[in-house]
């Protein structure tokens, strides 16, 4: 130990941050993290990396970090041994199964674990009790690009790679504040749209630095991308620029899906989403004029009512401009936390085993019950919001989150902790004392990334190991550990000598992951999934067809009706995302001094506009008021938005987090709230 005190290691890691996926070595001394250095042989980001994971890293030792497992005893937590928590925490879950039923409990899996311990999760759900109420906080953002894939071309994952991005001649991003949310891979277009002479043009509501950027920036209103997206895609096919080679060969129901646009006429769409006939013309013209078209989106399309019909009309268009199968092509729905993908991937969804392979599909089932020497039950679970809404009816009442702070990023705030109030046994398993983990009977502290192993999966399907480079602070252990030692507990040993173990076990179950194994990424080596049991992995999804019996695609028939607005009372809009400097609720880069130096807190952007109608300066402190509940912050005058538009960055866990504001409406297919739909009155408090 005294040794490695001394020593500078170099240690293979990849990002804990956002989706991008990557990967660099991190020099250590002791437990202070000196630098981080990105290789050129990192697939995803070559020499490149970000603000966040070049200096996000002063978290993993904060004095805030757990050290040991607390118990509840009365209203304070109570520092225990791990034996005493364990065996506290197994024998109230087998009590409450016992007397309640095995679906009266939920497990949700974090996005920042490993791949090997959403199959963990999923695993402890399914087998050791009982249950496919396991979900994960991809329900709060890209399920709804997931389902409007899967109906249309058969997958939910990205086409191809970021490099496929960097080649096509067009990119579209809609609802996605790629320089800030996924910086590294926002350069990459920024390189292809200066030096190739790509096509950049963007659809958002806010001009942020893309917008500025765009060959073409274009502000449709909240919530009706799908309007102009099909009314474009319409306009294509009248003008006969469709690609009929493509849909003859790759594509079905071509004539139904025609019908279906009827609606969507270029008056119909000017008229609701404010982009004018001549505008909407010379989109359709540019994207049936060009050979490459990849399509970015991320949480402006998908967290709304009709997230997942917008993310099918994305698909539905580059069905018809014969935009798959292609590098350079695709649908590139972007990810947001480093492993929001592989945690869904590997089965902590209430309807689908690892691999995206269906609950309710008796061969699959069997398949898993025999390995496992239980029967699982063939109903799909309960997702993350139908959980919470389970435990307000009596009918949820034990919940065990893992690395979510589900009391602050899922929506409505107060209804969610009302829930958290009223469970009978509540376990959170963290880092620190999220305001989530202030409600739990149980809080079991976990390792961040630099102090374990495992695997990452990243936005382009792409699947990377990263080694241990610190050890564990005080008691605190992997979450895959305390998982299986649970298991162990309820009577299932599992036996795994470490998360190379879990990844066989997966690969072995899951044809997705056939391929799969730590030998095969070693180093900078990594897979992009489907990998076939020779271990060839797919850089580019769709190469001979689509997943379907008949290999082809489905283009899907939708209509629309305006569902959101505001109103004579609440009568401005609350836009909401992310800050190039935090991530998420800000629980890891709020802990980082070089971080929070240069962003130290939330603020509110109003516009030159509304300022002046308000009478407010820069810096005045404002309310914002929607049904649901309010939010006060400092304000910050900017033509980044403009109008009725507000912008709240989502980094805050305070007094102006954005899901006080945000209410139970979800997307009709998928459960995702929607986030994006907020309608407030602002008061001012203080007008500097
Ligand atoms: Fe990490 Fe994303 Fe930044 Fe890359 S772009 S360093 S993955 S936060």
């Amino acid at each position: 130990a005294a040794m490695r005190e001394e020593r500078i290691d170099k240690t293979k890691t990849v990002c804990t941050y956002c989706g991008v996926g990557c990967t660099f070595d991190v020099w250590t001394k002791g437990r202070k993290v000196l630098k981080v250095e990105p290789q050129p042989d990192s697939p995803a980001n070559g020499i490149s990396t970000c603000v966040k994971g070049k200096f996000g890293w002063d978290y993993v030792n904060s004095e805030e970090r757990l050290r040991k497992p607390l118990i509840r005893k009365g209203d304070a937590f109570v520092e225990v041994e791990w034996d005493e928590a364990l065996d506290y925490t197994a024998k109230r879950f087998a009590e409450i199964k016992e007397a309640k039923g095995a679906d009266s409990l939920g497990f949700i899996s974090s996005s920042k674990a490993t791949n090997e311990e959403s199959y963990s999760m999923q695993k402890f759900a399914r087998q050791v009790i009982g249950t496919n109420n396991v979900d994960n906080c991809s329900r709060y953002c890209q399920s709804p690009a997931t389902k409007g894939l899967f109906r249309t071309v058969g997958h939910g994952g990205d086409s191809g790679s970021i490099d496929d991005i960097a080649k096509a001649d067009m990119v579209i991003t809609i609802g996605s504040n790629t320089a800030e949310s996924h910086p590294v891979l926002a350069s990459r277009i920024k390189r292809s749209q200066k030096l190739l002479g790509q096509k950049l043009y963007v659809f958002d509501l806010r001009k942020h630095e893309m917008g500025q950027r765009a060959d073409r920036f274009f502000q449709p209103k909240s919530g009706t991308d799908l309007v102009w997206l099909s009314a474009v895609t319409k306009y294509i096919i009248d003008k006969g620029w469709e690609d009929r080679a493509f849909i003859d060969k790759w594509v079905n129901d071509f004539e139904q899906y025609k019908k279906s646009l009827n609606m969507f006429t270029l008056d119909y769409a000017e008229a609701l989403s404010g982009i004018s006939e001549d505008e909407l013309k010379h989109i359709a013209e540019q994207i049936a004029s060009v050979d490459k078209l990849a399509i970015c989106w991320a949480m402006g399309v998908t967290q709304h009512q009709l997230g997942s019909d917008t993310s099918t009309a994305i698909s539905n268009l580059l069905l018809i401009t014969g935009n798959y199968m292609r590098n350079g092509t695709g649908a590139y729905p972007l990810r947001g936390h480093n492993n929001v993908q592989g945690c869904s991937d590997f089965g902590s969804m209430p309807n689908f085993f690892p691999g995206y392979e269906k609950v309710a599909d008796d061969e699959v089932r069997k398949r898993y019950e025999d390995a496992w020497g239980v029967d699982i039950p063939g109903e799909p679970g309960k997702d993350n919001h139908e959980m919470i809404g389970a435990i307000h009816e009596g009918e949820l009442h034990a919940l065990y989150v893992l690395g979510e702070d589900t009391g602050i990023v899922d929506a409505n705030i107060n209804y969610v902790t009302a829930a958290f109030e009223q469970l009978e046994f509540f376990v959170v398993q963290d880092l620190f004392l999220t305001e989530t983990a202030k409600y739990a009977d149980v809080i079991l502290p976990a390792v961040p990334s630099l102090e374990k192993e495992g695997t990452f999966t990243n936005t382009e399907r792409r699947i990377q190991r990263l080694y241990q480079a610190l050890d564990p602070v005080g008691d605190s252990r992997p979450d895959w550990e305390i998982i299986m030692d649970l298991a162990a507990r309820l009577g299932f040993e599992w036996c795994y000598n470490g998360p190379s173990d879990i990844m066989d076990e997966s690969a072995s179950l899951a044809p997705l992951f056939a391929g799969v194994s730590y030998d095969r990424l070693t180093d900078y080596n990594s897979l992009q999934w489907p990998v076939a049991a020779d271990g060839t992995d797919s850089p580019l999804l769709f190469v001979d067809g689509f997943p379907f019996a008949d290999h082809k695609a489905k283009l899907y028939p939708l209509d629309y009706e305006h569902v959101y607005d505001t109103n004579d009372e609440y009568d401005l809009h609350v836009n909401n995302g992310r800050v190039l400097e935090h991530f998420h609720e800000g629980n890891m880069t709020y802990k980082s001094e070089a971080i929070t130096r240069k962003m130290p807190s939330a603020f509110i952007e109003v516009s030159p506009e509304l300022a002046s109608e308000r009478g407010i300066n820069e810096g005045a402190e404002v309310k914002l008021i929607s049904e649901a509940g309010d939010v006060t912050g400092p304000v910050h005058i900017t033509d980044r938005v403009s109008g009725r538009e507000l912008y709240l960055p989502l980094n805050d866990n305070g007094k102006t987090a954005v899901n006080y504001l945000t209410d139970n409406r979800v997307d009709k297919d998928s459960n995702t709230p929607a986030f994006k739909e907020i309608a407030v009155k602002m008061e001012v408090i203080k007008k500097k």
